[in-house]
């Protein structure tokens, strides 16, 4: 198999290795992939990246998503929005439990109190 050219500087030629350390909250992934012979880039497999993932998940180490998106529900005397469960989880929210909402800029901040 001829070894692929690096995408990264087009100079250096894409080596397999099985040494590619990767670091995440503390833990140290060893994953499979190429490194480029002259920038040292390395690119993880898609399957071993993938694989890590999911470690990374389960550990609770990879981040969350930024952004959610919901929808405000209208009900008697305002609008209500619901918190997406992993947060409610997350920040150990309960029913009649009491946040602070401040605007800061264009944005809504919920912090909770307790
Ligand atoms: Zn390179």
């Amino acid at each position: 198999m001829k070894n692929k050219k690096c995408p990264m500087c087009e100079k250096g030629m894409l080596l397999e290795v099985d040494n590619i350390v990767s670091e995440m909250d503390g833990y140290i992934f060893i994953e499979k992939g190429q490194r480029c012979t002259e920038c040292r880039e390395e690119f993880i497999h898609e399957k071993n990246a993938q694989r890590t993932i999911e470690v990374a998940k389960k550990l609770g180490i990879w981040p969350q998503p930024l952004k959610l998106h919901r929808s405000l529900s209208k009900s008697g005397r305002g609008l209500v929005l619901r918190i997406p469960s992993d947060l409610e989880k997350d920040f150990k929210l309960k029913a009649g439990e009491s946040v602070s909402i401040s605007k800061v800029g264009n944005k809504i901040v919920i912090e909770p109190e307790d």
